[in-house]
């Protein structure tokens, strides 16, 4: 099955006892057993919910693995798959992270024993310098956020699997429209359904995929067993999402490149961040490992200039100024004040991100109007 086939059927079934073609939203907790452990496969919704099976089989579709498992949000799945680990085992993760992810490494992780190193990893030797007998874990971000600085995952999984690491791919920038880091050789692929799955700005929503069985077994057991759990709504929302996944990631992709290229020959912009342009040190890379650039764009101001930049932020009227990503209305955010504000300044200028570096998650809007927008709010600086 293809891609866009996949995201209208696959793990998709009327429902059996109506014919609804659209999976019910299972509203319960519980479910009738015909006698003492005699069910139809459902006991209790924190272990199993039909709405919820649905979209962890679609999803497992979509990221050609076998395995989805579904959580309340993109950072409870995150504390899900680093439950695989144990006091004393130690992670190395890309350096330009969510500030989020961040955060949940080094403020919750830590403290229950877990160590994390925060590297380049378009460098394989800096990842290589911090591989001791301890590391179970590569965290790969690709694109990067808010940078978009490309990772090559089949590079890095490789050099996992040689000294025995797992790996997990944050793969909420590209969606599985645009990479399949399973394909790539990875064990793990995590998603803030949040952002592109969803893709409406109404769900908070996190799911893992993996092929493997016996990983599949243990992240089940942890889904229960902790029980960061999406309501069967949630979960209806994100299967929603996803029917248009490719639609609207394919015209997001257009419209963010006609946007850097805007940006890239605008003289009141210094650099413009986005791997579709050839400027781009890994747009190459880029080309091998997806299907087109993604639609987050970054762009810094002339001179570094954080009141050209609130200026900026505040004058947009159709992009709306706000966190998060991936819905088919543009946002603008400032990351060293909002999305990355939980990251330490001197750590956030090491990867270039300045206080006048401005994110776009570019929508699905007509261009034309998006261009307009920005060139009125440039105007004033
Ligand atoms: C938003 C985001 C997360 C966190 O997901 P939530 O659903 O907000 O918990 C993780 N990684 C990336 C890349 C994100 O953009």
């Amino acid at each position: 099955m293809k891609f866009g086939t996949k995201v209208i059927h696959a793990g998709i079934e009327p429902d059996p006892e109506t014919g609804a073609v659209m999976t019910p939203i299972y509203q319960t907790s519980t479910y009738a057993q015909e006698a003492p452990g005699k069910h139809k496969g459902y006991e209790y919704a924190r272990t199993q919910n039909p709405t919820r099976k649905a979209l962890q089989d679609n999803l497992a579709a979509l990221e050609n693995g076998n395995f989805g498992v579904c959580f309340s949000s993109g950072l409870a799945a995150m504390d899900t798959v680093l439950k695989l680990f144990n006091p004393g085992d130690e992670v190395i993760a890309t350096n330009d992270l969510y500030g989020g992810s961040y955060r949940q490494l080094t403020k919750v992780h830590e403290r229950y024993g877990i160590k994390s190193h925060f590297v380049d990893m378009r460098a394989p030797e800096n990842v290589v310098k911090k591989i001791n007998k301890h590391t179970r874990l590569l965290w790969i971000e690709t694109p990067t956020n808010p940078m978009l600085n490309i990772v090559d995952i089949s590079a890095m999984c490789a050099l996992a699997k040689a000294h025995g690491i797992l790996t997990c791919v944050d793969n909420t920038f590209a969606s599985p429209y645009l990479q399949t880091p399973l394909d790539l050789g990875a064990d793990l692929v995590l998603h803030s359904a949040t952002k592109y799955l969803g893709g409406h700005s109404d769900v908070v929503h996190g799911a893992v995929v993996v092929k493997d069985e016996a990983l599949a077994q243990q992240l089940y057991f942890l889904q229960n067993a902790v029980g960061a759990v999406p309501g069967p709504q949630d979960c209806f929302l994100v299967l929603r999402g996803i029917k248009t996944l490719h639609l609207r990631v394919e015209r997001a992709c257009k419209n963010a490149r006609k946007i850097a290229k805007f940006l890239d020959s605008h003289p009141k912009v210094s650099k413009v961040y986005y791997p579709g342009l050839k400027s781009h040190p890994q747009h190459e890379l880029a080309g091998r490992q997806m299907r087109a650039y993604g639609a987050m764009v970054s762009f810094d101001l002339q001179k570094d200039n954080f009141e050209d930049a609130i200026k900026v932020l505040s004058g947009t009227r159709l992009f709306t100024l706000a966190e998060s990503l991936g819905g088919v209305e543009s946002l603008i955010g400032h990351p060293a004040t909002m999305t990355h504000a939980s990251i330490p300044r001197e750590e956030r200028l090491k990867v270039g991100l300045t206080d006048s570096l401005i994110r776009l998650s570019v929508g699905v809007e007509d261009v034309e109007d998006l261009i307009e927008d920005l060139e009125q709010a440039f105007v004033h600086l």
